[in-house]
This record gives structure tokens, C-alpha cells and sequence, in this order.
């Protein structure tokens, strides 16, 4: 993956006063946190209008108790390798807000985690839970801890020892983590068993997981389903379907998976996948096999996208280099892109490549992976562009019917959960187009997006008094 130049974060538009003081203020108090000051500008700017229409909420200062934390837990995680070697990871769980419910967010592993990813990414899951229409305040954690290259039993010890000091901030009436990146059904099944021997209960603490101990149908699918159904939702504003789109993915984690399989189902065409090292462009399409050959690769064998040239010829692998400053996924002819990876992997170039290539949907499966100059090119465009915040909230809001199930002690069928998920992306497009159009600027999905999420928050703050 490229090592980006931060484009252009700063906006071309010029901020409202009201906004340039806020920013500085939130600049000046958590310094060093750029991901966080890119999250928070992007609500900021679409939410200045209902501040200006609701001076109510500006002097109960919403939005400056909506970027302090409710609670920040930072916490040492020790643990021993293989090699009987002591290691020493950062832990951490951001309990941003419960104006909605429970604390809800995911656990992400990778080394790149430090404090400021993890506050933005416990910002966006605020607005994005609300979007869900399920009552879940929003939260985030995780670890420098790197998985790659580890053994089951290193990942087991590790999740074991963090688990061991997160147990008693979380709770299934409090804060109720789920999967991110580096976390998936077999790092859920180490932190829940953990959980379980220190408390001596059996709840539904996390979400994400086994089929056999609580967890729901259509979880894992969910995300990468729901970015898809998000797009879909938008295409049938202009009269059109995903049948024989062509579609750049990249990633080829859970959402990347689940994305292509639902693209597959709607008779779209996908052409590339990718993971940290590089990318493939297969010209002849991704079809079931070769999508189960990724499954393999990726969830059991834990193999590098490389290796998908060596069994089909017809695609071609090039390796990301350290430093370029654009991303070759994104320079290919194409309809749709579903971006599945990380965040930023899509600058402000990039974003001229896509739009240079014909993509008219950008429907964002990973968090916040558009710079502001990336958002700024697809807004000027007039795509179809859909933020992470709306197109990806898919995943938790089936986490959130996992909660629903494991507190009825029950479990819904497959098709059960799947309606419920299609119907949830529906409700969401549908907030996201009634909102930009209710505040100036239809079409806006960024708009329409961070004022329905931010609305709903800030009407339970102002119900809940000063706390
Ligand atoms: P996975 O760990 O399953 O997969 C992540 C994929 O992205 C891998 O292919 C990985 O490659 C690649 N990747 C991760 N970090 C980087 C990086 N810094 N640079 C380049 N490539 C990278 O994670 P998910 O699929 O669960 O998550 C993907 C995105 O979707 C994230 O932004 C996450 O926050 C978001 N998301 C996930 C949800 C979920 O339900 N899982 C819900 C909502 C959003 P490699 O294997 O080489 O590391």
C-alpha cells in the first residue's frame, strides 16, 4: 500500500468561523492525531448548517462534548511468544459516546494503531451507529499488536492477555466490542472465552461471534453485503442496476470477501482485490472460484494476494512501492469501486483517476478511506458517492441484531437477518437523501449522512442534560 502525502486536508472551500475555531481548538487539544482532525472536519462542515438553524445545540456545546471521549482506557498488554520471549503491546478501548446505548465498535489489531486512528474511528461509529436506527452509543479499540506472521497460540495468549484487563470496562448493558481489522471470528472466540472464565458469565459481551455460542447468521457477511446494497440503493435513483458493472475492490479481508460475493450475486464484474504488499487486475473477472480460492488463501492458509496469479493466468500482480503517491488499483477502467481496505487509500489523484476512468459509484466498505481532496473530486463530480459512515454500517447493525438475539436468548434464519439488513441499508440511504435535500445540498450523501447521524445523537444529549 502506498505510504500517502497527506493530500489536502485542509478544504478548498472556505470554513465557516464557527467551524476554523472549533478546528483549532480540536487541533490544538489532541495534537498529532491527523485522522482524528479529517473525521472531525468532515462532520463539522456538513453539520455547521443544522448548528446555524439550531443555535440550541451550539450553546449546549454539542459538537465540542461530541469530540471528547466519555472515557479513554489505555492499558499495558504483556504476553510470551513461541519463543518464550516477553512481548509488550498497547491496548486501548475509546468509549466515545452513549447518548444511543451501549458503547458498540469494533477491536482492530495492527501495527499502525495508535490513540488518534481509534478516536476517529470511535467518532465515525458514533454518527454511524445512529444511522442504524438501533439504539448503540459508539465505541472503538484495539492494539498495536501485529497478527501477521504470529501462531494460533501467539494469537490465542494475546488476545488472553488483553482481554484480561479489558474485561472489566465492558459488559453487554455497557460497551459490547466486535471485529475490525486483524480481528475476525478467531480472535472473537479467544476474547470472549477469556471474558467468560474471568466473569463467570455467558453474554452477549461481543459480537462477531460462532454460530454454536450466540453469534448470528449473516455477521460476517454483513459489511461487505450492506456496502452493496448501499450501492445498489443509489444506482436505482438513476434508473440502473450493478448488473454487468465493472467494480474495483481492494482489500481481500472480511468486507472485501463479502462485497465480492454479493457482486456476484447482482451480475457485477470484478476485476481487482488487494492487500498490504499489492494488488491483482484480473480482466476476466473474479467469478465463485476464484473468490473461493481468495477464501482459502486469506482465511485459512493466511497467504499473501500474490499468490493469485500463480494459479490464474489470466491476472496481473503488481506490488504496491513504499512511498508512491497514488494507488495503480485505482487507474483502471471501471463503473463502481467498493474501497475494502483502510482508511486514506484513496487520495485526491486518485480520485481523478477513478473519475478519468468512468467510475460513477464510490461505495466505501472501509472507514473514512477518502482523503478530504479524494471527498472534494467525487463531490464536484456529482457521483454517486456514498462515505463509510452510511455504506459500510451494514456490519453493525447486524452486530446490533446479534445483541437483539443473544438478549432474547434466540436465533433469527438466515434470510430473517438478511432482510433485516437489507431494509436497515434502505432506511439509511433513504435518511442520507431526505437530509442533504432537507439542508441544501441533494445529492450529497456526506451531507445527508453525518446530519441524519449527528441529529439523533444530539436530541438524546439534549434530553440527557449536561453529563
Ligand atoms: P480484515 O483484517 O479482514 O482485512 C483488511 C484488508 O485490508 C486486508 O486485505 C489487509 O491486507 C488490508 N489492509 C489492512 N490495513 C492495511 C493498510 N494499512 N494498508 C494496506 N492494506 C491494508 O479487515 P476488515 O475487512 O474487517 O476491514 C476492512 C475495512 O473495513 C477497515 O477500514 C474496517 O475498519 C472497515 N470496516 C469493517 C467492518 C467489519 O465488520 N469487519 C465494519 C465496518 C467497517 P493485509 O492482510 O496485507 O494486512
Amino acid at each position: 500500500m502506498t505510504a500517502y502525502v497527506e493530500d489536502d486536508i485542509s478544504p478548498k472551500t472556505k470554513m465557516s468561523p464557527y467551524v476554523e475555531d472549533f478546528m483549532a481548538d480540536v487541533k490544538a487539544k489532541n495534537p498529532a492525531e491527523p485522522e482524528f482532525h479529517q473525521a472531525v472536519f468532515e462532520v463539522a462542515e456538513s453539520v455547521s448548517i443544522v448548528l446555524e438553524r439550531h443555535p440550541e445545540y451550539r450553546s449546549a456545546k454539542i459538537l465540542e462534548r461530541m469530540v471528547e471521549p466519555e472515557r479513554l482506557i489505555m492499558f499495558r498488554v504483556p504476553w510470551v511468544d513461541d519463543r518464550g520471549e516477553v512481548r509488550v503491546n498497547r491496548g486501548f478501548r475509546i468509549e466515545m459516546n452513549s447518548a444511543l446505548g451501549p458503547y458498540k465498535g469494533g477491536l482492530r489489531f495492527h501495527p499502525s494503531v495508535n490513540l488518534g486512528i481509534l478516536k476517529f474511528l470511535a467518532f465515525e461509529q458514533v454518527f454511524k451507529n445512529s444511522l442504524t436506527t438501533l439504539p448503540m452509543g459508539g465505541g472503538k479499540g484495539g492494539s498495536d499488536f501485529d497478527p501477521k506472521g504470529k501462531s494460533n497460540t501467539e494469537i490465542m495468549r494475546f488476545c488472553q492477555a488483553f482481554m484480561a484487563e479489558l474485561f472489566r470496562h465492558i459488559g453487554p448493558d455497557t460497551d459490547v466490542p466486535a471485529g475490525d481489522i486483524g480481528v475476525g471470528g478467531r480472535e472473537i472466540g479467544y476474547l470472549f472465552g477469556m471474558y467468560k472464565k474471568l466473569r463467570n458469565e455467558f453474554t452477549g459481551v461481543l459480537t462477531g461471534k460462532g454460530l454454536n455460542w450466540g453469534g448470528s447468521l449473516i455477521r460476517p457477511e454483513a459489511t461487505g453485503y450492506g456496502a452493496v446494497y448501499f450501492a445498489a440503493e443509489m444506482l436505482t435513483t438513476r434508473s440502473q442496476t450493478l448488473e454487468g458493472k465493472v467494480c474495483l475492490v481492494s482489500g481481500s479481508g472480511n468486507v472485501a470477501q463479502y462485497t465480492v460475493e454479493k457482486l456476484l450475486h447482482l451480475g457485477a464484474r470484478v476485476v481487482t482485490l488487494s492487500d498490504s504488499n499489492g494488488y491483482i487486475y484480473d480482466e476476466e473477472g473474479i467469478d465463485r472460484a476464484k473468490l473461493d480460492f481468495i477464501l482459502e488463501l486469506k482465511n485459512v492458509r493466511r497467504g499473501r494476494i500474490a499468490e493469485y496469479t500463480e494459479k490464474f493466468k489470466s491476472a496481473v500482480y503488481t506490488p504496491f512501492s513504499p512511498g508512491a503517491e497514488h494507488n495503480p488499483l485505482w487507474d483502471h477502467k471501471a463503473d463502481c469501486a467498493f474501497p475494502s481496505a483502510t482508511q486514506n487509500e484513496i487520495n485526491a489523484r486518485d480520485a481523478k483517476n477513478l473519475l478519468k476512468n468512468g467510475v460513477f459509484v464510490v461505495s466505501e466498505g472501509a472507514n473514512m478511506p477518502t482523503t478530504i481532496g479524494g471527498v472534494n473530486q467525487f463531490l464536484e463530480a456529482g457521483i454517486l458517492y456514498a462515505p463509510g459512515k452510511a455504506a459500510n454500517a451494514g456490519g453493525v447493525a447486524t452486530s446490533g441484531l446479534e445483541m437483539s438475539q443473544n438478549s432474547m436468548r434466540l436465533a433469527w434464519s438466515r434470510s430473517e437477518v438478511d432482510q433485516k439488513l437489507h431494509g436497515i441499508m434502505k432506511r439509511i440511504h433513504e435518511t442520507c437523501v431526505e437530509m442533504a435535500a432537507r439542508f441544501g445540498t441533494p445529492g450529497n450523501y456526506v451531507n445527508g449522512a453525518n446530519i441524519g447521524g449527528f441529529l439523533k445523537v444530539a436530541d438524546a444529549m439534549m434530553d440527557q442534560g449536561v453529563v
